[in-house]
């Protein structure tokens, strides 16, 4: 990360490239006992937050990831009622989820209760359903609060993490995805961030592995873009033990909330993953 004249660059690393916004001003700094927060006002993004000086997200695009991590796996589960998200303390996940009137129960778990704090003060908007009475924040360590629950707890697991280094890089392994597999129900679904399909296709191949290894019969990548994370296009993958390509159409149609992004044929496009991809987990997984 360099702060160079009114630039924030965010390099990124083995691939020789970088992203860019031009700010108007940093809002905020501050070193917390898990991470650095950082807040700037862009010129074109609205807000940015950062996080160890890896881009989180900014007012004007997390509309894509937020609703690609939440509409898809609803949508695929039959019937969810208790959902449960690991990290995402920006809460814009928590806001969509709580979109799907037949959610009951939707607990947040980030580590770091600073995230939700600035995010309040500087994206309220994605903040608008924290006092749902639907919704519970919670503050500690996800792999802990896995652990910690008790078997068929949640219909759908929705892992919003940073990337996997520093306190996210536990909510990458097999030990977490077999404690999440024991705490779904039977028709239970997770889904977390996996990162870009050209420049970590190691990563998200080894997530389908490990998830597989867990427990898990099926796994599914969604991909979408997201200009603001390296490379610009970003996937999610959902693991489960049914049809996860198969997801309730008709519901989607008819869905009585706004989506920004997400429709049905969105939902239909983002499965549709390229040859080399395709390739490289048909031999790897
Ligand atoms: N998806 C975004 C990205 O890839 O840039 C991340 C958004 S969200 C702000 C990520 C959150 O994960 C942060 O608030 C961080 O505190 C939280 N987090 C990291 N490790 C965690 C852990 N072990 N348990 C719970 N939350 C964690």
């Amino acid at each position: 990360m360099s702060l160079e004249g009114n630039w924030f660059t965010e390099e990124h690393l083995g691939t020789g490239s970088a992203f860019s916004f031009r700010i108007r001003q940093k809002l905020h700094e501050e070193q917390t006992p898990y991470q650095k927060i950082e807040i700037f006002e862009t010129e074109k993004f609205g807000n940015l937050m950062t996080i160890d000086g890896f881009v989180m997200l900014t007012s004007w695009d997390n509309f894509l990831y937020h609703e690609m991590m939440t509409h898809p796996v609803l949508f695929t589960h039959p019937a969810p009622h208790r959902v449960l998200i690991i990290g995402g303390g920006d809460c814009g996940t928590l806001r969509e989820v709580l979109k799907h009137p037949d959610i009951r129960l939707a607990q947040q778990v980030d580590i770091d209760e600073r995230v939700t704090r600035l995010s309040e003060q500087y994206f309220p908007e994605l903040c608008e359903s924290n006092h749902d009475p639907r919704a519970e924040l919670h503050f500690g360590d996800g792999i802990k609060w896995v652990k910690d629950a008790g078997t068929d707890s949640y219909d759908v697991i929705i892992v919003d993490s940073t990337d996997p280094i520093g306190p996210g890089e536990v909510l990458f392994t097999k030990a977490f995805y077999q404690n999440c597999h024991r705490i779904l129900a039977e028709d239970g679904l997770l889904v977390q961030q996996s990162e870009s399909p050209l420049y970590h296709l190691e990563l998200l191949t080894r997530m389908h592995k490990d998830m597989r290894s867990a427990g898990f019969a099926k796994t599914q990548t969604l991909n979408f873009p997201q200009p603001v994370y390296p490379s610009g296009w970003w996937s999610a993958t959902m693991t489960g033990n049914a049809n996860l390509s198969a997801f309730r159409q008709r519901d989607v149609e008819t869905k009585t909330f706004d989506t920004h992004y997400y429709n049905q044929r969105i939902h239909s496009g983002a499965l549709a993953l390229p040859n080399f991809v395709e390739k490289h987990l048909q031999e790897n997984i």
